[in-house]
């Protein structure tokens, strides 16, 4: 038997409908921008194995850093107790976030760090005496599966079946262009007729919606709005963070500053599962206090992995070499002549560009559902040619591992080009 058949007798995958899923394909390894399966077919990995890959698979600078971590200290409690990989992460992270951004707490996912973010940003308020249980959060928004980030997640088709079990969320239009003030607007009105503790929002790129983008004078204003009120404002940059869209964080297109952000993703250069949610000196001391009640009574068993610390620090120092950066340009420049060669192209609504993040819109007859035809159409169409990419509906996105050299980048081009005129 393949490893392909055998996954069927015991294997559920995420995000998949078993009865009518295709078998999964075996990857057995991979370098750099490449992956192998089974039977040795290569695929370039264009979207960074869901974004969490900047530096490429099989890393030796970061695995060499987790070797020698396992065998020092693999793992210790951090109730009670501390250690040097995690503190040199805060004092790593200290250097590159937005200065207000001043404590940081450990989880073990993008979904986690969300949850911290919203049970902080309630429970703030809660500490204060004050009435204050809503969260405010973009449309078609999303930041994790785990409850609280599913409620604050705005794409049905992940939360469908959840409706009515949620925290109170209100929702406001993203600011793309054209509908800036009835995004200001509809926030202003949300926060005088509701008792808002947060403002949730992926900055600059909405991910998942098929990355979605707005500009950061908007994103500022929106923030500014949740200050005069005193909201809390959560910056999700699990997606967006560790280079991704240009700048270390998306944040730093913007001219106001969260309250708090949530890191994960790229954190740790795609190998070990970590996250990390960051808070100003404000949020932290409404929990410090001489009453224990007041103490955020969250946390997960393991809390600061020292494996997982020494992998982001390796991962924080590739991302902060000249090379690193280097690649990042490259590829940006590369898709903007990309974009420009096709964004006129018949059958293309729009094509935008923001760093390593590209994204084409495809036109399509029929309205195109997340995982409708057309996209399993293109999906197939992308592995068969050996090029791994996940349409979100009719939109196509690559954000690529930032080593994938130029040759690999032109044939993930090509193989798009070749799929419009396809479809
Ligand atoms: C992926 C993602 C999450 C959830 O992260 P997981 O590690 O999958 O739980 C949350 N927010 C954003 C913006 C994401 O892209």
């Amino acid at each position: 038997m393949t490893l392909s058949e055998k996954d069927s007798q015991y294997l559920w995958h995420p995000y998949t409908q078993h009865k009518t899923a295709q078998t999964p394909i075996a990857i057995t390894r991979g370098e750099g921008a490449l992956l192998w399966d089974e039977n040795n077919k290569e695929y370039i990995d264009a979207i960074a194995s869901w974004w969490v890959n900047p530096f490429g698979h099989s890393n030796k600078i970061i695995a060499d850093a987790i070797y020698k971590q396992l065998t020092t200290l693999e793992h210790v409690l951090f109730g009670g107790f501390t250690h040097e990989p995690a503190i040199k992460v805060a004092e790593k992270l200290m250097e590159i976030l937005p200065k207000n951004q001043q404590k940081i707490f450990f989880s073990d996912n993008g979904s986690t760090a969300v949850e911290v973010a919203i049970k902080v940003a309630l429970q703030y308020f809660f500490n204060k005496n004050e009435k204050r249980t809503t969260i405010i959060a973009f449309e078609n928004a999303f930041h994790g599966d785990t409850f609280a980030a599913m409620a604050a997640s705005g794409i049905s088709f992940y939360t469908q079946a959840f409706q009515g079990m949620f925290i109170d969320v209100v929702r406001i239009p993203v600011p793309v262009k054209g509908q800036e003030e009835l995004s200001f607007k509809t926030l202003k009105t949300l926060i005088e007729s509701h008792n808002c503790a947060g403002f949730i929002f992926e900055p600059l790129v909405q991910g998942a919606a098929g990355m979605v983008m707005y500009e950061p004078e908007a994103l500022a204003t929106l923030i500014g709005i949740c200050k005069e009120n005193k909201v809390l404002t959560i910056a999700d940059e699990v997606m967006t963070g560790f280079g991704k869209t240009g700048k270390t964080f998306a944040m730093d297109y913007v001219a106001e500053e969260p309250d708090m952000m949530c890191l994960s993703k790229a954190l740790t250069g795609g190998t070990i599962p970590m996250a990390i949610t960051t808070f100003t000196q404000n949020v932290f001391e409404a929990f410090y206090d001489d009453d224990i009640n007041k103490a955020l009574f969250h946390g997960h068993t393991f809390t600061a992995n020292p494996t997982g610390c020494s992998a982001a620090l390796a991962s924080i120092d590739l991302l902060r070499t000249a090379e690193m950066q280097n690649n990042i340009q490259r590829i940006n420049a590369s898709h903007l002549i990309f974009q420009e060669k096709i964004e006129n192209h018949p059958k293309v609504i729009t094509a935008r560009t923001l760093g390593v993040i590209f994204a084409v819109e495809i036109k399509s007859d029929a309205e195109e559902s997340y995982y409708g035809s057309m996209r399993n159409k293109l999906y197939n169409f992308f592995i068969e040619k050996g090029v791994v990419l996940r349409p979100v509906g009719n939109i196509v996105y690559i954000l690529p591992p930032y080593i994938m050299t130029d040759e690999q980048l032109q044939k993930v081009y090509d193989t798009i080009e070749e799929a419009i005129e396809m479809v």
